[in-house]
């Protein structure tokens, strides 16, 4: 399955090559501030398989931490993924997918962040933090 995304203004369209991995919702409040909303969702895809075909130069970066890397438009400022020094995914963020693909959501992660006014209610597992190690 080939899925497609973009940002707001459609300037920046990417695709990815594979189906991505398990979605996650983090709390944390450099993601909360980051999409203005209560947590981001988002998708793990290995950096090979993911290809921007359009506005690559309206691509900014913002260095949020140490290690991370948030990338963005440059016009719309939509939120497209970011990127952990060396990990080998990309966190896409699911929002920024077009047609609202069937993706499956694994886990709440950083939740001792979580914003009063969000209400968990599914049966996901919650970590306090990080989610734990993949084997
Ligand atoms: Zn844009
Ligand atoms: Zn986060």
């Amino acid at each position: 399955m080939i899925l497609s995304g973009g940002c707001l203004c459609a300037l920046v369209r990417y695709r990815i090559l594979n189906t991505p991995g398990p979605l996650i919702y983090c709390h944390c409040s450099q993601c909360r501030k980051a999409q203005g909303a209560g947590f981001a969702a988002n998708v793990p895809v290995p950096r090979a398989n993911f290809e921007v075909t359009k506005g690559a130069d309206c691509i900014k970066a913002y260095q949020s931490s140490k290690d991370k890397t948030r990338y963005f438009c440059a016009k719309c400022s939509s939120p497209l993924y970011s990127y952990l020094r060396e990990a080998s995914n990309y966190r896409i963020r699911a929002g920024s997918l077009d047609d609202g693909p069937e993706l499956s959501p694994s886990a709440h992660i950083f939740v001792a962040s979580k914003a009063n006014w969000v209400t968990l209610n599914d049966d996901l597992p919650q970590f306090s933090e990080k989610e734990p190690r993949q084997p």
